[in-house]
């Protein structure tokens, strides 16, 4: 089968989304909404919206949020569907880090681990950033990070990153 093809198990992945330019709330809105439109992907559920001080980077204040999705797409296949919607949120890549109209990572892919070098599952920063771990605890409170442990013990000790839930 070839890689690109869907199978029919699906697997539940967590999406964090992240966007600083321009109108960066209606952005995560609209990617939010473009998720629902994801060949091979359901929308299970998504966090609400928060605004978080930028990580090891200048520029504006993020939106972020994290999607729950149940996929039958394989991690490479749904990464490169995510890079396609950052591409028609017309997503460039200037330097490392740099202010960006949306971003697309995966956080984790059911139970799996994955250490390529296109993509690492769980996401590295998962544990380590509140705007992606908060959004996350939102929707998957007793979520399991593979390898880790309860995502909420990690919660304490992002707990000084600048972070608002959005009403
Ligand atoms: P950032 O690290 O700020 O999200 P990019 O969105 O530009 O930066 O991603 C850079 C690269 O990170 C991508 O080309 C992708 O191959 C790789 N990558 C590795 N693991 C992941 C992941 N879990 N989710 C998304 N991208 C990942
Ligand atoms: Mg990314």
């Amino acid at each position: 089968m070839p890689a690109t093809m869907a199978s029919t198990v699906a697997h539940v992945a967590y999406i964090g989304l992240g966007a600083n330019l321009g109108d960066a709330r209606a952005s995560v809105e609209q990617a939010i909404a473009r998720l629902r439109q994801l060949p091979g992907a359901a929308l299970l559920s998504h966090s609400a919206l928060y605004r978080s001080a930028p990580f090891d980077a200048g520029g504006d204040d993020y939106i972020n949020a994290v999607a729950a999705l149940s996929t039958t797409l394989e991690p490479l296949p749904l990464l490169r569907a995510l890079q396609a919607i950052e591409q028609e949120f017309g997503r460039e890549r200037p330097y490392f880090h740099a202010p960006r109209t949306l971003d697309l990572d995966i956080l984790l892919y059911g139970d799996q681990v994955i250490a390529t070098p296109a993509l690492t599952v769980p996401h590295p920063g998962l544990t380590q950033r509140a705007f992606a771990l908060l959004p996350l605890l939102d929707i998957a409170p007793s979520i399991l990070i593979p390898n880790a442990g309860p995502a909420r013990q990690f919660a304490a000790a992002v707990g000084a990153q600048r972070i608002e839930r959005l009403p």
